[in-house]
């Protein structure tokens, strides 16, 4: 097993040996920024160091494909251009910005953090890494992203991408988190640049050394992990993610004088806080087969359009348009196949 960053020195190659010995651990570091100066991908984050735009990219990254964010990451900025104009928007306005990005909960969390710099940060993205651990929605792996990128820091990622790394490279399939932060902090302290550190661990991770496959003939330490050219894909643990079935319909009230009525769905559960007509969850699947079915990451929503006919009741508002409404992509799939 490796105890430093690249602690196996049988490397046949002559100017890897070299670069191997004497000055363990350094060479695996080298090796990696070469292969990240020729490799990395060009993306507008990594061009900034404003603690306010890397936040943004991070929280957008956590769960939504770099194709996706690239250019909501742009438009995110056009329409708030500071903390403030962030923290001053209405929930409505975050929400909208956000809508095809999934996971709302994140946009109401950057919301909310934006208001608390504003009022416990003097209009700042805190510096400290305690600080930002403060912050709704920024957990250690965040933190530790935006504090290394903007301010130098030696404090790892640990998201995913990082994790499978770690675990193949030293060859701990079963290392808990716990394991894995301390080995990521010693890999990073050893160095020597943690933001490009970071950038480049969380590049592998999503490229050469994927969880669909592991290119170890393309890979910088190839030399030095202790899985190299035996990973077996399908064999790796992964965790299962149940996905249950819903059977939701989706009552239409639309009128060509005044468009459409939607209600705001309560701030927690699926689409929390977004817009939609009035939905009733079916305790039967029905014998028609749904219009649209939408997959969430545990759910799979199985949608039924029903056209009514009488005057809705309760909270909820008429809208000419969807325009300025932040609406679920499942709906918007939904109504365009249907109206
Ligand atoms: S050598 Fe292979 S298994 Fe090891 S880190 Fe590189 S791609 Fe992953």
């Amino acid at each position: 097993m490796s105890s430093g960053l690249c602690s196996r020195a049988g490397s046949e190659e002559p100017g890897l040996r070299e670069l191997l010995q004497p000055a363990l651990p350094r060479p695996a570091p080298a090796l990696l920024f070469a292969w990240y100066s020729l490799h990395a991908r060009k993306l507008p984050w990594r061009e900034t160091t404003d603690p306010y735009r890397i936040w943004i990219s991070e929280i957008m990254l956590q769960q939504t494909q770099v194709k996706t964010v690239l250019h909501r990451y742009l438009e995110w900025f056009d329409t708030f251009p500071t903390i403030e104009a962030l923290a001053s928007a209405s929930t409505d306005d975050v929400l909208k910005a956000w809508e095809g990005l999934g996971y709302y909960r994140r946009a109401r969390f950057i919301h909310r953090a934006a208001q608390m710099m504003i009022a416990d940060f003097g209009g700042r993205f805190p510096h400290r890494f305690d600080d930002m651990m403060k912050l709704p929605g920024i957990g250690r792996s965040t933190a530790g992203a935006i504090s290394s990128f903007c301010f130098g820091t030696s404090t790892p990622v640990l998201d995913g991408n990082v994790k499978r790394v770690l675990k193949r490279w030293f060859a701990k399939p079963e290392a808990t988190d716990k394991e894995l932060w301390l080995l990521a902090q010693q890999v990073i302290d050893d160095s020597g640049d943690p933001a490009t550190w970071n950038q480049l661990m969380m590049e592998l991770g999503a490229t050469t050394c994927s969880a669909k496959s592991a290119h170890c003939d393309d890979c910088p330490v190839n030399v030095c992990c202790d899985s190299a050219f035996q990973v077996d894909t399908s064999k790796e643990v992964r965790k299962a993610v149940p996905v249950l079935d819903v059977h939701w319909r989706i009552h239409l009230f639309t009128c060509p004088q005044k468009g459409i009525w939607l209600i705001q769905r309560p701030d927690s559960g699926i689409w929390g806080g977004l817009w939609t007509p009035p939905i009733t969850e079916l305790d039967d699947r029905p014998e028609e087969a749904p219009t649209h079915i939408h997959q969430l990451s545990h759910r799979r929503l199985h949608l039924y359009p029903y056209q009514s006919e009488v005057e809705p009741l309760g909270d909820g508002r008429w809208v000419p348009s969807i325009e300025g409404y932040a609406l679920p992509t499942g709906i918007h799939r939904l109504l365009e196949k249907v109206t």
